[in-house]
């Protein structure tokens, strides 16, 4: 752990990065010339900036290998100049094959959103779920418990930004030229460590304009899929009982 007594003094965290640069050196004399090169990843990561939930570590990639773009609780704006820089450069340059919305159980910017302080500006980040979680609040309050009620908008906020990516003039644009790019929405489970597909994966302009709206998703059954897939509201098992 890195020392907190002096804040102008992070010789620790300097000291970590020498023996890790060590540490790869050794482990793989080719490391560091591989990575000075150009980088092809292959997916770019729309994740939460919770710090818990880094797409290298969950995903068990190296370096270059995913690009990465991480805000409060993994919201698509559509006006976001930093999102949208980021997912023109990893579709039109980089060439991603996919997109990554990933979220997590126990997000706390869903459980601010499902909360009634609105007094920081991440509330204004937070609005379009703050919104949907108001126009469904007698879906959300027939749950069980508050848990089920955080652990169901982690859920639908993910699939919501999948829509948003998906509803981009740079994904639109892509697909209209007929390449393939596929948006995904995946959850991760903080006490297990796993990685769960939440669907749907969205592949074309078809496909997207066929989904379902995010309002009429909240009621529809959702048929497990890998076991990992389940009906969004009725028999919500809290995270881990079905693993
Ligand atoms: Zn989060």
């Amino acid at each position: 752990m890195a020392s907190t007594s002096d804040p102008k003094n992070l010789d620790d965290l300097l000291d970590r990065n020498v023996l890790w640069a060590q540490r790869k050196t050794r482990d793989d004399p080719t490391y560091f010339v591989r990575m000075s090169g150009l980088q092809t990843p292959k997916y770019l990561w729309i994740g939460c900036s919770d710090s818990r939930v880094t797409a290298n570590d969950v995903l068990d990639l190296d370096p270059g290998e995913v690009f990465v773009h991480r805000n409060i609780a993994n919201v698509a704006h559509t006006s976001d100049m930093n999102l949208l820089a980021v997912l023109e450069y990893a579709v039109e340059v980089l060439r991603v094959k996919h997109v990554i919305v990933c979220g997590h159980y126990g997000c706390g910017g869903i459980e601010r959103a499902l909360g009634d302080d609105r007094s920081a500006l991440v509330d204004y980040w937070l609005q379009p779920i703050v919104m949907f979680y108001r126009k469904h609040r007698t879906v959300f309050e027939a749950l069980p418990d508050r848990q089920a009620r955080l652990d169901l908008m982690c859920e639908i906020n993910i699939e919501m930004q999948v829509r948003r990516v998906a509803a981009t003039p740079i994904v639109e644009n892509a697909w209209v030229q007929g390449r393939s790019l596929q948006i995904h929405g995946w959850i991760y489970g903080m006490a297990d460590g796993l990685l769960r597909d939440l669907g749907p994966t969205l592949t074309s302009l078809a496909e997207r304009d066929a989904a379902v709206s995010i309002d009429e998703r909240l009621l529809q059954p959702v048929e497990p899929r890998s076991g990992v897939r389940r009906h969004a509201i009725e028999a919500f098992a809290p995270l881990g009982r079905e693993l």
